[in-house]
């Protein structure tokens, strides 16, 4: 009806005997497990995809240790190239993987083209990177010696995604490690294996334009564990995992336990703080958007209002007219705003958790039913929700991943509202809106918010590339995409050179032989 099959064949997606691909080729065993993929918006089949088997993942493994070898020795500025290409295949692509997105992952069409969007603009930023993979220079103590550190390919990086970014996060650190050097194998959601089968059909068009060999750009498709597989392999130096909390707690042990390196962008619990300062009618619609957009289903989801007790009342009256008219419905129709959640289970987090949330003394102000009739076939469909709630309560303190706003009071000046925001497992993004300047610098100061992102009159959702991302406490303190944040995917080295004909120890020590 949307067209999908159009869409699957314009991406060259032969899904049925992909469990995985090391950038030229598909591969997989023979009888291999397999998962059926359903557009969340009506449970219609999309695809059949088979599952890696540890074989599978083995196989891969060993062809990117081969395809290091050559990767890490091409200069850095011609890696970028190839970056630039990927770039502008996804220009090229951007409508059919933007609609991809937005069928198997349910986000509305703009959100599926602001994913690609994403992709492309961090592929923009690594090409300027790969000039840019700067150490420093020290000046040594002892005479006639010189000191600097560089930075080296780290090996093979693995990518864990999760499935409501379903090839943004890839990209994110893909295109960031390619440039460092590194290979890359990517275990994306699976739930949302579409995606990530289309993005390798694009890059491959580059990988065989440029003859590069197989290897640096690798896919497996599978369950939680071969994402396990790659948390406990020692041969993947780097493992990237976005996801839950739950889950990142496992990898974070399983790869600290080896003494590996573990990147974790997990779970937020990401609040806006409104003072009686606040230009409302801005704040309204970064609210709405950072409450509702994606259906609640972005990390960066706002999940709690936090509101001076004098504006309470219009803040909740203005929310109230605002929410029973949301567009709800097919995520490619014109005009949607708000898509299905992801599958059924969602929709039961969603209603268990208000449910729980009632039982704990929370007051539901709208919202809350699941939807259902021709239009909301597939029974993923709901209706956001506001509670009125006290940010102590239990589901207040969990991230339940759907749309419910906690409306939170607070009185008695900005530290107050701080330490409600601050007040809670994760810490990933927030925000204030105010236009009061004292009450600005004081929520970015450092005893104000305790997140990686912290905004002013801005929502909570919705970064930039540019910046490093990522959260602190239960968000798994990893950083990535822009700024510095490339500097976890390539190992330091501290160089020392003696140009004397002496051999002078550091620290003055003296020891003749
Ligand atoms: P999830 O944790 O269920 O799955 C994420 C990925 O981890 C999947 O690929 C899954 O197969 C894999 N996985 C699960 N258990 C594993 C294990 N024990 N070992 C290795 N891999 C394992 O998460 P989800 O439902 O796909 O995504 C939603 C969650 O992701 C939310 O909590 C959201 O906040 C979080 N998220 C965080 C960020 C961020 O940047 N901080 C971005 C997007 C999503």
């Amino acid at each position: 009806k949307h067209g999908v099959r159009d869409v699957l064949r314009q991406l060259g997606i032969q899904a049925e005997n992909a469990a995985y691909s090391t950038g030229l080729h598909w591969g997989g065993a023979q009888n291999a497990k397999t998962r059926t993929i359903l557009a969340p918006a009506d449970g219609q089949r999309l695809a059949t995809v088979a599952m890696a088997t540890a074989e599978d993942y083995d196989q891969v493994v060993k062809t990117a240790q081969e395809a290091f070898k050559t990767w890490r020795l091409m200069p850095a500025p011609k890696r970028g190239e190839i970056v630039r290409q990927i770039g502008n295949k996804l220009r090229e692509y951007k409508e059919p993987l933007g609609k991809l997105v937005s069928v198997e992952m349910g986000k509305i069409l703009q959100e599926g083209y602001g994913e690609v969007q994403e992709m492309i603009d961090i592929c923009d930023f690594a090409v300027g990177l790969s000039r840019q993979l700067h150490g420093l220079t020290m000046h040594s103590e002892r005479p006639a010696h010189r000191m600097y550190e560089q930075y080296h390919p780290l090996g093979i990086v693995g990518i864990i995604s999760a499935f409501n970014f379903p090839v943004a996060v890839w990209s994110w650190n893909a295109m960031l490690a390619a440039v460092c050097g590194d290979v890359c194998i990517w275990k994306p959601s699976e739930k949302t294996p579409l995606t990530a089968v289309a993005v390798q059909h694009i890059i491959r068009e580059v990988l065989e334009a440029n003859e590069l060999p197989e290897g640096i750009f690798n896919l497996v498709i599978g369950e939680a564990e071969i994402g396990a597989a790659m948390a406990a392999d020692g041969r993947v130096p780097l493992v990237s995992a976005t996801g839950s909390t739950r889950m990142g707690r496992k990898v974070g042990e399983v790869v600290g336990a080896r003494l590996g390196r573990a990147l974790l962008e997990l779970g937020g619990n990401n609040a806006i703080i409104l003072t009686k300062n606040a230009d409302l009618d801005m704040a309204m619609r970064a609210i709405v958007f950072g409450a509702v957009g994606t259906a609640g289903q972005r990390c960066t989801t706002t999940r709690r209002l936090i509101i001076e007790d004098s504006i309470y009342e219009e803040v909740k009256n203005r929310l109230l007219t605002i929410y029973p008219k949301l567009p709800i419905g097919h995520p490619l129709q014109e005009g949607t705003l708000v898509g299905p959640l992801i599958d059924g289970d969602a929709v039961k987090g969603f209603s268990d958790a208000l449910t729980k949330v009632q039982e704990e003394g929370g007051k539901l102000l709208t919202g809350g039913q699941v939807l259902s009739g021709a239009e909301y076939h597939g029974g993923h469909y709901v209706q956001p929700a506001i509670v009125e709630a006290e940010n102590h309560y239990h589901m207040v303190q969990e991230e339940t991943f759907a749309p419910i706003l906690y409306l939170i009071k607070y009185s008695g000046g900005v530290d107050n509202a701080i330490e409600l925001q601050n007040g809670v497992k994760q810490g990933l993004s927030s925000s204030i809106f105010t236009l009061n300047m004292r009450e600005a610098e004081a929520f970015l100061a450092q005893a104000g918010s305790d997140c990686g992102i912290a905004n002013v009159n801005i929502g909570t959702s919705g970064a930039e590339i540019g910046g490093a991302f990522g959260g602190e406490k239960e968000t798994g303190g990893g950083r990535e995409s822009g700024s510095d944040a490339w500097k976890v995917y390539m190992r330091r080295q501290t160089n020392t050179i003696n140009y004397s004909d002496q051999l002078p120890l550091a620290q003055g020590i003296k020891f003749d032989v």
